[in-house]
């Protein structure tokens, strides 16, 4: 929900880009090579790097002959720099992403998924293609993220834990859009439940805010029942409604009514306690609002690194929409006795 600011932690696979690259090139450049013998795919014009993990991955020669095989390889390629080059625009809806024939982009999921599931966690495939960096696994590539950015940029309601427990996702599912399997941009590290929702993301929607590019935080909105005590979550244009819809948030926070009702108290408590100690009281709504000032204070200074800062930050404005004649009529009260 807030935006991430991306390092050099996040970018960790832009190498990939140019294995994808050499890939298509090769399969242009030998059409129809049907043997997955390295003899025969080493006697094909081939660059030194591609070579050396044909020889070294099978599976990986096999996806190579069926690209080779593929009568629509030009525009596989083709659709692979569209996704990556325009993947903004994608997420905007401003532009479709790249359509592939059925049997053509069932084979590229499988391709993608043996790249995401296996090739890049392998260290040889990692040195080939990009010799300055020092090899991270994806489980350390999740440690790390989660050491700098605790909580998960989806739902903002759970840690991004250096466990097991986390999840790297495809933002746009390898389904969807399988030929963004390995794109950097669309790797994000998130909490185990919200990668759990995508899992069955054949109903993505479009367009669709990004924690890369979007402050999605600054544009959707709770709204709280005091009768029932729920919880509801709204978004100004679309593409934050589709946020909402597609992370399920209406459902995460539905029923927190419990953050409410703490930070209420929490509130009432700190009032109190500046109102007794401020010697000058003739103006109490003023001491009121500077008192939830300074708590917003400290909840921004815990955006990323706590869960709940955005809803918690609005109840401090429902509270003081709520309670601010209420309390400087009880603050008053108080001071008369
Ligand atoms: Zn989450």
């Amino acid at each position: 929900m807030w935006k991430i600011q991306t390092t050099k932690i996040n970018e960790i696979y832009r190498f990939t880009d140019y294995f994808i690259k050499d890939l298509m090139d090769w399969a242009i450049a030998n059409p129809n090579i049907q043997c997955t013998e390295f003899d025969t795919i080493q006697s094909t014009k081939i660059n030194d790097k591609l070579k050396s993990l044909a020889e070294r991955y099978e599976v990986l020669r096999r996806i190579m002959s069926q690209l080779s095989c593929a009568p629509d390889i030009k525009n596989i390629s083709e659709a692979y720099v569209m996704c990556t080059t325009c993947y903004k625009d994608i997420l905007n809806g401003s532009m479709n992403s790249p359509l592939l024939e059925a049997e053509t982009k069932t084979m590229v999921i499988k391709a993608f998924r043996y790249f995401y599931n296996y090739l890049i966690d392998q260290e040889y495939f990692w040195h080939t293609y990009n010799q300055y960096d020092p090899f991270v696994s994806k489980s350390q590539f999740r440690q790390d993220v989660g050491m700098k950015r605790k909580v998960c940029p989806y739902c903002d309601a759970s840690k991004i834990t250096t466990s097991r427990r986390t999840n790297t996702d495809h933002f746009l599912p390898i389904t969807q859009v399988p030929l963004l399997g390995i794109y950097w941009e669309n790797l994000i590290v998130s909490c185990v439940s919200c990668n759990n929702i995508l899992v069955k993301g054949d109903d993505f929607k479009l367009p669709i805010t990004h924690p890369f590019f979007d402050e999605t935080a600054d544009h959707v909105f709770f709204s709280f029942d005091d009768k029932l005590h729920t919880i509801d979550i709204n978004g100004a244009t679309d593409a934050e409604k589709n946020f909402i819809e597609v992370f399920k948030l209406k459902d995460t926070y539905k029923n927190e009514w419990d953050q409410v009702s703490f930070t209420h108290k929490l509130l009432t408590k700190r009032i109190i306690k500046r109102f007794k100690n401020t010697p000058n009281k003739d103006d109490i709504p003023l001491l009121i609002n500077e008192e939830v000032a300074d708590y917003m204070a400290i909840l921004y200074d815990f955006v990323r690194r706590k869960e709940y800062t955005k809803l918690n930050l609005e109840v401090c404005n429902y509270f003081k929409a709520l309670h601010l004649d209420a309390f400087t009529s009880y603050l008053l009260f108080e001071e008369t006795l």
